[in-house]
């Protein structure tokens, strides 16, 4: 399978809050997997805010949740001090590891995963890879993006090319509105 194949998500959604969990709870799904930063946070917030802490914490009734971020100890733990869940730093997205220690550790097969997320080379293609659902949202805050995600969404603009061209109808169904809503 060609890598932009590996990037195309199975829904887009505008934010968490526009996401139908009952409709994954019906599907079989039994864990959640958030990225953090852009997908649940604002790179220059520094913790989550009540709402987003809320819906985490309903969601946690009907699923397992697990955050899965990039970024480091200190930045994941400090975002999420006022929540209770489990949380993989230095995920080393898109590679598999990050993603099969979160399953190993709350004993969950990819399939049965969901992962949310706001970037395609890190979120979506790796999730992907395992075999997850995969779910991109809009980013909260695209400004304050980082360096290193800047050189991700330089890639993910030829990709997303690449799935306009190839996958007209995909794209149209799950990716315009990301590429709208960004203005990319
Ligand atoms: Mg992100």
């Amino acid at each position: 399978m060609a890598l932009y194949q590996k990037c195309i998500p199975h829904a887009y959604a505008a934010s968490i809050f526009d996401i139908d969990y009952d409709e994954l709870k019906k599907q079989g799904t039994r864990a959640l997997f958030f990225d953090l930063d852009n997908t649940i946070i604002a790179y220059d917030d520094i913790e989550l805010d009540q709402q987003h802490r809320a819906l985490l914490d309903a969601l946690k009734r009907d699923f397992d949740v697990v955050v899965l971020s990039n970024t480091s100890y200190k930045r994941v733990s400090l975002a999420l001090k006022q929540i209770d869940v489990f949380f993989i730093w230095h995920a080393t997205k898109p590679l598999k590891r990050g993603f099969r220690k979160a399953c190993q550790n709350i004993q969950v097969k990819p399939k049965d995963v969901v992962m949310i997320g706001d970037q395609l080379m890190t979120d979506i293609l790796g999730a992907n890879r395992l075999g997850m659902k995969t779910i991109l949202v809009r980013s909260v805050k695209r400004k304050s993006d980082r360096w290193m995600t800047k050189i991700n969404r330089r890639l993910e603009v030829g990709v997303l090319k690449k799935i306009q061209k190839k996958q007209p109808e995909l794209y149209l169904e799950r990716l315009k509105t990301y590429v709208d809503d960004h203005q990319m």
